[in-house]
């Protein structure tokens, strides 16, 4: 068992109480060491000392003059040998007069002193690594708390969420910020499973229209040319179908990376796509214009066809006969703006926040007679962002639709 695997509240016990011994061993030791260098002191300064010989006679109490054979030097009381500056020892013969119990008496006290100190020093240790110990259990518990309750959090218990650890310190925080995470995660796993169940449900359709026209072609005993002919048409109509929402379910994927480094001009790009959209324009009379600005930007090409296209067909599909379409590029503060204007059916504004999710369509009846699965204005949106641009909805005042993408300039 490493250092590492310990338990927090013993690692932490194990920090302080080094701390602990350090400190406390430094100060008694100078202590310690203090209580030397005063007994050394006393023990040096007698060497040149004399006292007055009446001193220890009648008043043993009273401050006697000292002086070291040149003059006085101070007033002292023999007795008080803690702060006394003489000791009793000196070279002249009175030693016998000096209470040599008093010497005796302070080497005692100055082990006693020492042992007492060392005994104090373990005893503060312990009794500080407990409480130590004690406390930290405490503090810790909201710890020990939300890691039992976030163990227990699997991705079937997403909507579960760390409940009991209120305080407002920073393991509050921590079960906050984990809370917050549990939402965006709950969030993101609600979004893939209803992606994937539409997904599901969007290509259900067209393998269910491939097997029931296929049912009737072998129900049939004597099918004749026509019956053949319908159903390769619906055959070929649905496996289009199929291939353009494989395809789009793959630009979608994550996985899916791309680089960004084709130099675009979005005049260039939107005349291709508006020719790309001949038949659609023509068959519902649309008239569509661009105003030019010869704006470049840096991308993938490839997505940004695929993104602009989006707008541009959208535009055409949700317009009336005979309407109009009208596309502008201009550049604003370092960035790029291109809008899409149609007066075509427009989107009311209840709807309006969820026009970007995946296989979202405003109104089924109606889109269930215009082809597409509601995944032109995710794809639309994911690669303007991940080009570091944005798209926003605007409705048309004149009625219909604005779709803005900004997106930024060449450095
Ligand atoms: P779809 O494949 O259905 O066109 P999109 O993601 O491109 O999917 O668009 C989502 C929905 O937003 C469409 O079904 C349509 O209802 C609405 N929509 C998009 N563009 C327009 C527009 N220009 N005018 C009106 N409605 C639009």
């Amino acid at each position: 068992m490493t250092f590492k695997n310990i338990s927090l509240r013993i690692k932490l016990t194990f920090i302080t109480t080094i701390i602990m011994i350090v400190i406390s061993v430094v100060l008694t030791v100078v202590s310690v060491f203090n209580a030397n260098v005063g007994f050394s002191r006393i023990m040096a300064r007698t060497d040149n000392l004399t006292y007055d010989s009446s001193y220890g006679s009648e008043d043993m109490a009273e401050d006697k003059v000292i002086n070291d054979g040149n003059g006085e030097i101070g007033v002292k009381n023999p007795y008080d040998w803690g702060s006394s500056l003489i000791s009793p020892f000196n070279n002249r013969g009175d030693v016998g007069k000096i209470p040599t119990e008093g010497v005796t008496e302070t080497v005692k006290a100055v082990d006693m002193f020492k042992a007492t100190a060392i005994v104090y020093m373990v005893i503060i240790i312990i009794i500080g690594s407990i409480f130590i110990y004690l406390i930290l259990g405490k503090i810790l518990k909201p710890v020990k708390e939300l890691s039992s309750q976030v163990g227990i959090i699997n991705e079937n218990k997403l909507s579960q969420r760390v409940s009991g650890v209120n305080s407002g310190d920073e393991i509050g925080e921590l079960a906050h910020s984990f809370n917050t995470m549990l939402d965006r995660l709950d969030k993101a796993f609600e979004s893939q499973k209803r992606f994937s169940s539409d997904a599901a449900h969007e290509l259900k359709t067209p393998l269910t229209a491939l097997k029931t026209n296929l049912d009737i072609l072998s129900i049939d005993e004597e099918p004749s040319d026509d019956d053949y002919k319908r159903t390769v048409a619906i055959f070929r109509k649905q496996t289009e179908r199929m291939i353009s929402l494989v395809n789009n379910l793959f630009i979608l994927s994550a996985q899916k990376e791309y680089e960004f480094n084709d130099i675009v001009n979005l005049d260039i790009m939107i005349e291709e796509i508006i020719g790309d959209l001949e038949g659609e324009i023509k068959d519902k009379n649309i008239s569509i214009s661009l105003s030019k600005n010869n704006i470049s930007i840096q991308g993938n090409y490839t997505m940004i066809t695929h993104a602009l296209g989006n707008i541009i067909q959208n535009a055409i599909k949700y317009n009336n006969e005979y309407g109009n379409v009208f596309i502008s590029t201009e550049e604003d503060n370092g960035r790029c703006i291109i809008r899409v204007r149609d007066n075509g059916i427009g989107i009311s504004e209840d709807k309006v926040e969820h026009i970007f999710d995946a296989f979202y369509r405003v109104d089924q009846s109606r889109s269930r007679k215009i082809a597409g699965a509601g995944l032109g204005l995710a794809i639309t949106k994911d690669i303007v962002n991940r080009h570091g641009g944005e798209i926003r909805y605007f409705p048309n005042e004149e009625g219909g639709s604005i779709f803005e993408i900004t997106l930024p300039l060449i450095n």
